[in-house]
């Protein structure tokens, strides 16, 4: 089993998540985090630290999901901090649909200041 993240990250990327995983098994693209599900420790930690509610455990209605954080997780950079989110991420939490709206398949750039 793994934990997952979902569509409600897309555009809110609170990074809390990131802060408590003590495998450091989180990606970032340029709108969401995904979770490497080779690495996850299926800890659970993550899941009550998310203001978005975004992260699950794996299930087979989230198919999708799974092959999108174990395909992302291989093709962004691994983040370990957490970091400012988003200044609208509040309006973002609770659309529908954002995946086919607004996912944007870019790594995320690192920063200067970042390795
Ligand atoms: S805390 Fe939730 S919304 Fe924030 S990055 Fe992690 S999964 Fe995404
Ligand atoms: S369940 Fe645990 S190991 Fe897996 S992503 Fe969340 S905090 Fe990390």
């Amino acid at each position: 089993m793994t934990y997952i993240v979902t569509d409600n990250c897309i555009r809110c990327k609170y990074t809390d998540c990131v802060a408590v995983c003590p495998v450091d098994c989180f990606y970032e693209g340029e709108n969401m985090l995904v979770i490497d599900p080779d690495t996850c420790i299926d800890c659970g930690v993550c899941v009550t630290e998310c203001p978005a509610e975004a992260i699950s455990p794996e299930s087979p209605e989230l198919v999708k999901w799974i092959e999108i954080n174990r395909e992302y997780s291989k093709k962004w950079p691994n983040i370990t901090m957490k970091k400012p989110h988003p200044t609208d991420a509040k309006e973002f939490d609770g659309v529908k649909n954002k995946f086919e709206k607004f996912f944007d398949s870019r790594p995320k750039k690192q920063e200067k200041n970042e390795s």
